[in-house]
């Protein structure tokens, strides 16, 4: 199968452990690593930074069309700067975590999202985690799949993560907060998340993410 892949699709709800999924995939089979969430961050950030209403879907859509971006890559994975910027912990800020599933429901902002993702291709194989990527980006892929997990334990994911970083969270906030992306992001009328047809789903509850990685190698390399 491995000569036909050019892009493998990984998508799945918040924090079902599609980063380092994605990034041990794209390491073991020498691919790029794209985070197409870090795009719709970007754009809810180049929007915070200059005091747009985020209620207001023209005015986003002008701050984001207004912005130089221009994309690269470095150390293996897909980046991106906006306006000669680079951001990085800035998308992780919880200004734009809050922010960032009403921004990606607009259809402005996914069309935007949606080409540049796709133009990625040039750069050479991909492993691209995200939403929408089998069913709306590379649709043709023949390598989706889909990851998941029970929303507890993607909570306590999360909230490990968000501690590890030295943010001050509550677990049942971070509980919250992930319901409420999950509801937005399953609910948009724009490309929602959901399973593709052809995908491969995999529940990784309990599961190590090792393992979730190399199930995924073993079905691309086989
Ligand atoms: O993956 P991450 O949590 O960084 O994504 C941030 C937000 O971007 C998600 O909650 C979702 O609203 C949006 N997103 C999306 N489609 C993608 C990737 C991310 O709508 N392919």
């Amino acid at each position: 199968m491995m000569e036909k892949v050019k892009t493998i699709a990984v998508d799945g709800p918040s924090a079902s452990g599609k980063s380092t999924v994605s990034k041990g995939v794209a390491k073991a089979l020498g691919f790029i690593y794209v985070d197409s969430g870090a795009l719709y961050r970007g754009v809810t950030w180049n929007a915070i930074r200059k005091g747009v209403d985020l209620r207001d879907d023209a005015a986003v859509a002008a701050s984001m069309h207004g912005a130089a971006w221009d994309f690269f890559v470095q150390d293996g994975a897909a980046a991106f700067s906006v306006d000669g910027a680079v951001p990085v912990q800035e998308l992780r800020e919880k200004e734009v975590r809050e922010a960032v599933a009403g921004v990606a429901a607009m259809p402005e902002v996914r069309r935007f999202v949606v080409e540049n993702l796709q133009a990625l291709a040039h750069f050479g194989s991909l492993v691209m985690e995200g939403r929408d990527i089998g069913t709306v980006v590379f649709p043709d892929s023949p390598c989706k799949f889909y990851l998941d997990a029970d929303p507890e334990e993607r909570a306590m994911r999360r909230y490990r993560e968000l501690v590890a970083a030295g943010e001050d969270e509550k677990a049942h906030e971070v509980m919250d907060s992930l319901k409420r992306r999950d509801t937005i992001d399953t609910t948009r009328k724009t490309d929602p998340l959901k399973v593709a047809d052809d995908a491969q789903v995999i529940d990784s509850t309990s599961m190590t993410l090792e393992e979730v990685i190399k199930k995924i190698v073993d079905a691309v390399t086989e």
